[in-house]
């Protein structure tokens, strides 16, 4: 079981941008896509539902205006 890098919660997926790949659970992960910075070259842990974060939520959080 790998761990989020941030608060050590169970990871959902590995950013693949950074060395050493850096991972991240899915509210670590939520809070980089709410911020306006999410990780979008990663690798899913389990389940994929990082996905529907990035896509339901990269709108309302990524300041295209
Ligand atoms: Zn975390």
């Amino acid at each position: 079981m790998v761990n989020c890098t941030q608060c050590s919660a169970p990871a959902v997926i590995e950013d693949l941008d950074v060395q050493p790949p850096r991972s991240w659970c899915l509210g670590c992960a939520t809070a980089l896509v709410r911020a306006g910075d999410p990780v979008v070259n990663y690798r899913p842990l389990a389940y994929d539902e990082y996905a529907q974060v990035l896509t339901g939520g990269s709108t309302e959080a990524l300041p295209f205006r």
